[in-house]
């Protein structure tokens, strides 16, 4: 039998995932889950290099995280599920990495100088978050991982983790694997303003919001800019409302949908509310499991003892190649 391939990636607990998340990242994971060894992680330290002035919500974030995946199909019967900051051999090998790593590498990067520009009411002058990618480094290749899920826009990160590895391997040994991007699919649904849906952007809707919150989220949409009357005919095609159509209405639905808008048979109010049923029926299984494991806490904690102690004993096994290749 030959042996599944390693992938790692993580999420960083900001807050609460939405419908974005979960058909931008999650439903990835949960397809790979079968076909590699996975290690998925709740990046905390990653989320300290942004949100590092408020701290008080973020163990609530990061069992609601864990909380979120199992509910949405995430298993650790298949996959290896952990808090980064549990396992300190990931601080570690950023350290030594740091070393090693030209600052320019880190400030040619387009996200670096993106962030910076997009979250101009946060000081984001700082060591941590210039290093970002360097930490995010060390996360993959302490499990050797031979590929890392990406969106687009991450790219160029997995690319200075591939040059950090190739220079650790160049000037102490061989170690690492150069790990391999796997691009996935972005989720095409925005946010309820037309926007990328992001909790910064208060365009969200989560997993775990009430059937009732969401049909008031649903109510505020933005739907076919250019239709200002029921009378009016609507376009589908460049109404966001309907993207979710797609995903939660039958094909059946659908076609009714896009026929009756464009002869102004159905206005948006009512299409709205179709759509939100569809939604929360969507929902419902998610919403079952969450009520379960948060009446069992004890489940959560225990996933994450076995997940620490299965990527603690691989991360340690790198570091002791590690320390004894550079001479520590
Ligand atoms: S009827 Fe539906 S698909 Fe048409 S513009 Fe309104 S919300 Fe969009």
């Amino acid at each position: 039998m030959t042996e599944k391939k390693r992938i790692v990636s993580g999420m960083r607990p900001t807050g609460p995932l939405h419908l974005g998340n979960l058909h931008g990242a999650l439903e990835n994971w949960i397809k790979m889950q079968t076909e590699y060894d996975c290690f998925f992680f709740i990046a905390d330290w990653h989320a300290l290099t942004s949100d590092y002035e408020d701290t008080a919500q973020l163990q609530t974030y990061v069992k609601d995280m864990m909380i979120d995946w199992l509910s949405a199909g995430i298993s650790p019967d298949l996959s290896t599920l952990f808090v980064q900051s549990h396992i300190k051999e990931h601080a570690e090998l950023f350290l030594i990495l740091s070393m090693i790593t030209p600052v320019p590498w880190l400030e040619r990067n387009p996200t670096y100088k993106d962030q910076i520009a997009q979250l101009n009411n946060k000081d984001l002058s700082t060591l941590g978050f210039l290093s970002y990618p360097v930490l995010q480094a060390a996360d993959i290749i302490i499990y050797k991982a031979n590929k890392v899920p990406v969106g687009i826009d991450q790219v160029p990160h997995i690319e200075i983790t591939r040059e950090i590895a190739r220079r650790f391997n160049y000037i102490y040994g061989n170690v690492f694997p150069e790990p391999e991007s796997i691009l996935t699919k972005t989720s095409k649904i925005l946010g309820t303003d037309r926007r990328k849906m992001s909790k910064s952007y208060n365009n969200a809707i989560y997993l775990s919001d009430s059937p009732d919150s969401i049909a008031s989220k649903v109510s505020t949409m933005i739907t076919d800019p250019q239709r200002a009357r029921k009378s009016d005919p609507g376009n589908p095609d460049i109404c966001n409302l309907f993207e979710f159509h797609k995903l939660y209405s039958n094909e059946e639905t659908c076609a009714e949908i896009s026929s009756e808008c464009r002869t102004a048979q159905i206005g948006c109010v009512a299409c709205k509310k179709i759509m939100t049923e569809n939604l929360v029926r969507f929902l419902e299984p998610i919403y079952e499991k969450r009520k379960y494991y948060e009446a069992k806490p004890e489940i959560i904690d225990n996933i994450f003892k076995e997940g620490s102690e299965k990527a603690r004993k691989i991360a340690g096994q790198t570091m002791n190649e590690v320390r004894s290749l550079i001479k520590i």
